[in-house]
Parts: C-alpha cells; sequence; structure tokens
C-alpha cells in the first residue's frame, strides 16, 4: 500500500493552535485507510511548538503571532522533520489541512489577523512540495479516493 503523509490533525489528534483537532468525517478516514498507510505529521508540534499555542501567520515568508513574535525557525525545523519522513517513507502524497500556516497548500491567512485569506502556501507544505509531493488540500481529498 502507498504510503502517505496527512495532517494529524485530519485524523483527530487535538494538535491544532487551540488544543483541538479538524477531524474529517469518519467516513472519508476509513475509505483512505483502505488505500493507503496514512502517516500523521503535525510540523507545528514537530517543530517544538507546544499545544495550545497561540495563532500565527506568515508575513513576508516569516510566521508570527499577534504580538510580533517570531517562530520561523520553529516552523522552518517542522517542515525538515516532515520532509525527513516523507523520504524515510517514500510518501509522494500529502493531504494537508488548508489555510494552516504550515500546511495549507493553496490559502494562507494574510498576516494581518483580520481573517483575510490569500492564496500562499505554508512553510511545510512549500517544502514539500519543491520536493515533488503532491499536495492535496482536505478540502479535495475526495480525489485520492
Ligand atoms: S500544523 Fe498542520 S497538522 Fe499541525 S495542527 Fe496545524 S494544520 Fe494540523
Amino acid at each position: 500500500m502507498q504510503n502517505v503523509l496527512i495532517s494529524a490533525c485530519l485524523l483527530g489528534v487535538d494538535c491544532k493552535y487551540n488544543g483541538s483537532n479538524n477531524k474529517l468525517d469518519d467516513e472519508i478516514i476509513n475509505s483512505l485507510k483502505e488505500k493507503y498507510n496514512l502517516i500523521p505529521v503535525c510540523p507545528e508540534i514537530m517543530g517544538g511548538m507546544s499545544t495550545p499555542r497561540n495563532p500565527v501567520e506568515i508575513k513576508d515568508g516569516k510566521v508570527f503571532d499577534y504580538d510580533g513574535i517570531e517562530y520561523t525557525e520553529e516552523f522552518e525545523k517542522g517542515s525538515i522533520e516532515v520532509l525527513k519522513l516523507a523520504n524515510v517513507f517514500n510518501a509522494t502524497i500529502a493531504i494537508l489541512k488548508e489555510n494552516s500556516p504550515s500546511c495549507g497548500s493553496n490559502y494562507i491567512y494574510d498576516g494581518s489577523f483580520n481573517h483575510q485569506k490569500i492564496q500562499g502556501m505554508g512553510i511545510t507544505a512549500r517544502k514539500l512540495a519543491k520536493e515533488n509531493i503532491k499536495l492535496v488540500s482536505e478540502e479535495n481529498v475526495k480525489i485520492l479516493l
């Protein structure tokens, strides 16, 4: 079975910044599990962030919370750790949570903390895409079923 990375919060792991998750419908998770070996990853936790944590956004390629504290280093580290797992497991597909400053593959928030989305990629999504890993947003996950 093909190995596929997936944002851990999409499987129900409470690793989201506010201590909750973004769990997909059980039906979708079960269908994915029938076809793929799912490898859960949370780049923010893997980069050393705690849960819960302040929400962050990307501005000019750097990561800040609303107090202006920078976390770019942690987010970069998390992306490197996720890439390591992609290589170890020979995963060529990653199912990633849209809009996240780590996992967003099409849209992220604009850095103003005003709930404005823009086209863009999270730090880990960008890292994986550069290595030719196919990114699938949870909004389009049915294309894999
Ligand atoms: S970093 Fe990715 S996996 Fe972790 S909580 Fe955020 S969206 Fe989910």
